[in-house]
């Protein structure tokens, strides 16, 4: 096969699926974390990407979370944010509050790790990789970003309460020693 046209899935020596995605053939988990760090470099190195790039983050530490959620306080970072991105649209007004919140020492209501789900959503950091210009890749990630918070719809409840104390508790970080 030639070398033009849309990217394709480097041969990173195995036919291996993710073992926590699920994708196809990208040299297990290794490949896949490759392919995620590609798709980061594209969104830092294209503004029209950046758009994405929180929920690129938050939608691929869903799919992986033994690797990216092992932490209470990522857990909570994540679910939370890929929460305010689901729910309230990314809310600008909310933004600084979610910050500082998860800045601070969220309580939590919840054992850690969180047990998470089985199925992680029909899309992979594959699809993502494969867009084949910028339009599909924001269109890609808010598709795949969806599928992922879907798969974790036993925890979205809990995802709502640290939103709403993130709303509540945002404007006075308490407790939470600020740096700088
Ligand atoms: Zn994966």
């Amino acid at each position: 096969m030639g070398s033009e046209g849309p990217p394709r899935v480097p041969d990173s020596g195995g036919s291996a699926a993710c073992p926590h995605c699920g994708a196809c053939e990208v040299g297990g988990a290794e490949g896949c974390n490759d392919l995620f760090q590609e798709v980061v470099g594209r969104e830092f190195g294209r503004p029209e990407l950046f758009q994405v790039h929180r929920l690129t983050v938050d939608a691929y530490s869903l799919q992986h979370p033994d690797q990216y959620m092992k932490s209470a306080k990522s857990a909570v970072a994540h679910l939370t944010g890929m929460c305010w991105a689901m729910e309230d649209q990314e809310d600008p007004s909310v933004s600084m509050a979610l910050s500082r919140f998860l800045d601070g020492t969220p309580a939590l209501a919840k054992p850690f790790p969180i047990p998470p789900p089985g199925r992680r959503g029909s899309m992979t950091i594959v699809d993502i990789f494969l867009a084949p210009d910028s339009a599909a890749h924001v269109k890609r990630v808010r598709e795949w970003a969806r599928g992922a918070w879907e798969a974790w719809s036993e925890h979205h409840a809990q995802a709502r309460l640290w939103l709403e104390a993130a709303k509540r508790t945002g404007g006075s970080p308490k407790g939470g020693r600020r740096g700088g």
